[in-house]
């Protein structure tokens, strides 16, 4: 049967191939090319069979499987095991490989996403969330990403302290890339200087 316009009723319809791709985190982009139909009686144009879904979806559902293998071995390449992660996440033996080879829920691939973002949680799950170690390693983390940014950002630094019976004062002079020199002095609690943009450390 040919395809007719859902507005009009016309089978005066054109049909024409639109590619286009979809951002996959971890994963390839999922590529597809759908189809644009326009009537040429009444204008109306869209996806006038409901085809597109299903292509949308299939693409879509390729690349995550993709992702889902990518982010087990990138894990497994920073030494995160698949065993240690089941472990971890309180899930049976084998899962991650169930995943791999495409039982992947919904629920599955979140927390595939999540773990490869903040690898860290599967300890705070090891450790049966308690709150010392979760508080701990986020502030573990925090002071990774915080290093991270220093290092993109200083070129030098210098960093002097000098204590008295009352005090501590600690002097800190950071050459950024490019930059004039920030300085940044720290004392006690009555005396705190802090001269140098903010934005050293926002990750943006
Ligand atoms: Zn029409």
């Amino acid at each position: 049967m040919a395809t007719k316009c859902p507005v009009c009723g016309s089978a005066d319809i054109q049909a024409e191939n639109v590619d286009e791709s979809l951002p996959v985190p971890y994963g390839p982009a999922a590529t597809f090319s759908t189809i644009q139909y326009t009537c040429n009686t009444c204008g109306e144009s869209g996806d006038f069979t409901g085809e597109n879904t299903a292509i949308i979806n299939e693409a879509l559902q390729e690349s995550i499987s993709v992702s889902a293998s990518a982010i087990l071995e990138q894990l497994s390449a920073e030494g995160i095991s698949a065993a240690y992660f089941e472990r971890a996440m309180r899930l049976p033996a084998r899962t991650t490989a169930r995943w791999k080879s495409g039982e992947l829920s919904a629920a599955a691939l979140a927390l595939l996403r999540l773990v490869c973002t903040y690898p860290w949680v599967l300890e705070v799950s090891d450790a049966d969330f308690e709150s010392s170690v979760s508080k701990s390693k986020l502030l573990e983390a925090a002071a990774g990403v915080v290093a991270s940014v220093f290092k993109e950002k200083v070129s030098t630094g210098q960093v002097d302290v000098s204590m008295s019976s009352s005090q501590v004062n600690i002097d800190v002079k950071l050459q950024l890339h490019g930059q004039d020199v920030v300085q940044v002095t720290t004392g006690t609690s009555e005396q705190f200087t802090y001269l140098g943009p903010v934005a050293l450390l926002s990750t943006g």
